[in-house]
């Protein structure tokens, strides 16, 4: 249920109300807005009459909301949610590039990778070290050793850097990362997401092969429920029946995440078509549609990539890449940061 206040509700009166509900046993998230002050109420709200509480003298009005993600609901929080990693803003009106390897292979190869994309406009540094790889003779990352070499690419540079999580027992390894990424394969892999929940780094949560919409937001809500706020959504492609690209890009879940909820989301076009020349396109479009970021993999050398190197973008093709979307950022009133 949420519960929208007056105005000028004297926010003493509103601390006394919230701990009324908290004792009837909800929890609460309490969304200040510029224009609306919304109490969330998570719990078993079948029990409360909304009699009761349109009865309150703070109350303006009240209603039932059906859906079962709260804390990532629109309805609960109308603003959109800024994550910030670092310096960096994501959402908002703040449009954040990530850009790196597919899998971190080499120091110098990372260091030259992060400066390049850097200078082109990236502000987050990607790479992978622990790699979900669909066969386990394929390149399996650098693994901790990944982990090291992302932390030198970020002293040369400065840039924040986002690395996927696999497995609950390696985030001792990720306590100096700055964004976590949760990948496609581990959508739903529900102790993983209570476990970012636990911790306090921003999380980028990859849409899953075949999954829903309801879905993908449900498992963003396993990692607010636990208290981390930080979450932004990727669009990264889904499974349908067309062969002719890896993935097929569905370009009309960024507003339809966006309406759902209030987290910024973001679109990986790499991982979509899996075809380097189309990321080109499918940045564009993902700018068009509401996108409050991208992430996209450059590779020094892609033809010699140890994973993904079909999809990757050399830092020449990167520099062309970000002069195309600045201008296109500008139209759509976005900064890039
Ligand atoms: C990646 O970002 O390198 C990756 C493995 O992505 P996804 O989980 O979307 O396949
Ligand atoms: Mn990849």
């Amino acid at each position: 249920m949420i519960i929208i206040l007056k105005q000028n509700a004297p926010r003493a009166q509103i601390d006394a109300f919230c701990e009324e509900l908290r004792g009837m046993g909800f929890s609460i998230n309490d969304s200040q807005g510029a224009e609306t002050h919304i109490l969330g109420l998570i719990g078993d709200t079948k029990s409360i009459a909304e009699s009761w509480v349109l009865a309150n003298p703070l109350v303006e009005t009240c209603r039932r909301v059906s859906e079962p993600y709260k804390k990532a609901n629109r309805k609960f929080h109308p603003d959109d949610t800024v994550v910030q990693v670092g310096d960096v803003k994501i959402g908002g009106g703040n449009f954040a590039v990530m850009s790196g390897p597919c899998s971190v292979e080499s120091e110098a190869q990372i260091v030259e990778v992060a400066r390049r994309v850097q200078k082109a406009g990236a502000s987050l540094l990607r790479g992978g070290a622990f790699k979900p790889r669909t066969s386990p003779y394929s390149f399996q990352g650098l693994r901790a050793e990944g982990l090291e070499l992302m932390r030198h690419a970020r002293a040369a540079t400065g840039q924040p850097i986002v690395t996927e999580l696999m497995n609950t027992e390696h985030l001792p390894l990720f306590e100096d990362v700055d964004m976590i990424q949760i990948g496609a394969r581990n959508m739903q892999n529900f102790e993983l997401l209570k476990a970012v929940g636990r911790q306090k780094k921003p999380v980028l949560l990859k849409r899953g092969l075949s999954a829903t919409l309801e879905e993908f937001v449900m498992s963003a809500e396993y990692i607010m429920a636990e208290g981390n706020e930080q979450v932004v959504l990727c669009e990264r492609g889904i499974r349908t029946f067309e062969k002719s690209m890896r993935n097929t890009l569905d370009i009309s879940a960024v507003p339809m995440l966006k309406k759902m909820t209030h987290l910024p989301v973001i679109i990986d076009p790499s991982h979509a078509a899996g075809l380097s020349w189309m990321v080109e396109p499918l940045a564009k479009a993902a700018v068009a549609v509401g996108a409050d970021g991208l992430m996209i993999e450059v590779h020094d050398n892609p033809a010699k990539a140890l994973s993904d190197g079909a999809q990757s973008l050399d830092p020449d093709q990167f520099d062309a890449l970000m002069a195309q979307l600045r201008p296109e950022l500008e139209f759509f009133g976005k900064t890039l940061n």
